[in-house]
């Protein structure tokens, strides 16, 4: 089994644009090649939005060299890239999107979730690539909540929607570059399962709702996050009463890691590249 390593609780909150008060609850600049092969991990926990007419969001925006992932749990978000991708995701749906050689894109809440407001949750994370697929072209997976094949757990009084990775002989919706597993998972009060995460992957569990028991003693709610070692096969949840969480693992990338802002690459130079080619337009442009 898989022994706790740290429990991230009480994250401080900050604004990604106008659009996401999200809690950066791991993060590569903290936490380093421990988190590989995702280099980050923002939570927007529930925050109700009040009716407008203009979307929030973020502005049009560059990345290169690895995947930003965005998983919806409440509200709508519209989104569209200059490799000519666009989107609308809602609750249970997931977009992938390949940043890779570059793309410069804008995330927005969508514009009939603006206008009645609500309340918007959701994760992004930030997958890295390996060295040898950070200049491959641009690519985009919308996978719908529809597309998401669901396990059930527990008695069949659980499920595991798979969004990447295998469960148990299930595949999940999402083509990665190296193995990730991404399982959004419901367990009853009183269920007690083992994730099978293999031996050698990071992983790490959030709470999303209810409070569950992770990798033994430890007992969290919404918003806090264990990270496990690397050591053990599979992680250990006993649900004190309904819950959500998230599991998140993955084989590290054993590569170093240099990044500035929304790009992240191998080395210094490769940064100093990213900064003149999105310069000179050559990253595609949003008009
Ligand atoms: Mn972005």
């Amino acid at each position: 089994m898989k022994t706790l390593a740290s429990v991230h609780a009480d994250t401080p909150t900050h604004w990604v644009g106008d659009g996401f008060p999200v809690q950066s609850i791991l993060s590569y600049h903290e936490h380093g090649a421990r988190i590989s092969p995702f280099l980050l991990l923002d939570y927007a926990a529930p925050a109700e939005f009040p009716a407008a007419e203009k979307p929030r969001g973020v502005e049009r925006h560059p990345h290169r060299g690895f995947e930003t992932v965005t998983v919806v749990y409440q509200g709508r978000l519209a989104h569209r890239d200059s490799a000519g991708h666009a989107g609308v995701i809602g609750p249970g749906d997931v977009q992938w999107m390949t940043a890779a050689a570059g793309v410069v894109h804008e995330e927005f809440h969508e514009q009939e979730f603006t206008r009645r407001g609500g309340v918007l949750e959701m994760v992004q994370l930030w997958v890295n690539l390996p060295a040898a697929h950070k200049m491959s072209p641009p690519k985009y997976q919308t996978l719908l909540a529809r597309d998401i094949p669901i396990v059930p757990v527990a008695g069949a009084r659980g499920r595991v929607r798979v969004i990447a990775g295998d469960f148990e002989g299930t595949s999940g919706a999402a083509q990665t570059f190296t193995p990730v597993d991404l399982w959004d998972v419901r367990l009853p009060a009183g269920a007690t399962v083992v994730l099978p995460v293999r031996e050698g992957f990071m992983a790490a569990v959030l709470v999303l709702r209810g409070q569950a028991g992770l990798g033994g003693s430890e007992r969290l709610r919404g918003g806090e996050l264990a990270l496990f070692e690397r050591d053990g096969a599979g992680v250990a949840v006993a649900a004190t009463d309904d819950c959500g969480l998230l599991l998140l693992a993955g084989q590290p990338i054993d590569e170093p890691i240099v990044g500035r802002g929304p790009f992240v690459m191998n080395t210094a130079d490769e940064i100093q590249q990213a900064i003149r080619d999105f310069q000179a337009g050559r990253m595609g442009r949003l008009d």
